[in-house]
């Protein structure tokens, strides 16, 4: 080992599930939505002038925390935004776990919070979801340095009651609560309305899969004016211009056409009723899925021997070989057509081993 080579940070980073490129792919790993952006999304990215490129993007993104606030009914100084929820979460830990006690989250979740607990040396506690994959909130309700939850779940897909929220949040006014909602507009119930009673609370949610954004990497968080400004002050001692000219006008767009947002939710949802009925039959099972993808598991077929079957036949789905969830998939809701192809995979391969 060269002496400079002890100097070098080592740590597991978080890998993201793969991006590939095939004309006749079934891409159903990294729970992207099926549907394009909002039609005025296509319209900005045609009008954007390249001639804006050489000024710095307005470094509040205020046409995007402005649309943000409309739509949502909440003041402009109490929104953070950033770089893809990713990017909202990371700073949120840099900034609001700075004590000595462990950070609680579940045993099976978004996989980045411990790489970011590690990344910023944050001590952090692992809580196992029950055997049905539910979160039991009475284990928060001990002394912690912060708490997170997707609500809900991921992988699993399991969503917690707006009650349950609440009285984790109630718990525990002397930590940050993030409530990542990635998923909450397919069928959970938002932590918003908790918002004007703690003021502990920052609820994070994303573009990237209800509002079929992830290319372009828009992510925010609402909270309290004192500990958004908090988040902030950090992200300016780190990277002032973190929201680039054209994701601020395309997210800003997208915002404005509810109908559409609207549309695409109610068409992936639908979608995801009529494979839950699907699956049921084809002798998988799986918790209630309030998500846009289904964490289902096979009453016969190894979950990874599934995986490399539809893999070969380019039909790409989450496997993740982990403690507890190894005999699971995680499969996006893409379109009807979409997952008739992956029914009709599954079928097949099923039958033929019968
Ligand atoms: C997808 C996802 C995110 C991050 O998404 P971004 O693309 O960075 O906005 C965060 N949390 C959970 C639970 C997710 O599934």
């Amino acid at each position: 080992m060269k002496n400079w080579e002890a100097k070098l940070r080592e740590i597991t980073p978080y890998v993201p599930g793969e991006q590939p490129d095939f004309a006749d792919m079934v891409k159903l790993n990294t729970n992207e939505n099926p549907y394009p952006p909002a039609p005025g999304v296509a319209r900005t990215m045609a009008e954007l002038s390249a001639g804006k490129l050489s000024l710095y993007p307005n470094p509040e993104a205020k046409p995007l925390v402005e649309q943000l606030s409309k739509t949502y009914g909440i003041e402009a100084d109490r929104i953070f935004v950033g770089v893809g929820s990713d990017d909202v979460l990371g700073m949120i830990f840099l900034s609001c776990f700075c004590s000595e006690r462990p950070i609680l989250f579940p045993d099976i979740t978004y996989s980045f919070y411990d790489v970011w607990a590690d990344l910023f040396r944050i001590p952090f506690t692992r809580v196992p979801l029950d055997e049905n994959f539910r979160i039991r909130k009475e284990d928060y309700f001990v002394e912690n340095g912060g708490i997170v939850i997707a609500n809900p779940n991921a992988p699993t897909s399991v969503a917690m009651d707006l009650s349950e929220i609440e009285e984790i949040v109630r718990h525990n006014q002397d930590s940050i609560v993030v409530i990542d909602e990635a998923y909450v507009d397919f069928g959970g119930e938002s932590a918003l309305p908790l918002l004007d009673r703690y003021e502990n609370l920052l609820v994070v949610q994303t573009f990237s899969k209800s509002r079929s954004m992830a290319g372009m990497r828009i992510g925010y968080a609402f909270g309290s004016k004192r500990v958004i400004s908090a988040i902030y002050a950090v992200r300016n001692s780190y990277n002032s211009y973190t929201m680039n000219y054209p994701s601020i006008l395309c997210g800003a767009e997208a915002l404005k056409d509810e109908a559409y947002f609207a549309g695409t939710t109610k068409k992936i949802i639908a979608t995801r009723e009529r494979v839950k009925q699907e699956f049921s039959g084809l002798g998988f099972s799986f918790p209630d899925s309030k998500t846009n993808f289904l964490f289902a598991t096979h009453e016969s077929v190894p979950a990874e021997e599934i995986f490399t079957m539809l893999r070969e036949k380019h039909i790409f789905v989450r496997y993740f070989k982990k403690p507890r969830i190894d005999n699971y998939l995680r499969i996006t809701i893409g379109t009807d057509e979409q997952m008739d192809r992956l029914i009709g995979a599954l079928k097949e391969y099923l039958d033929a081993k019968n």
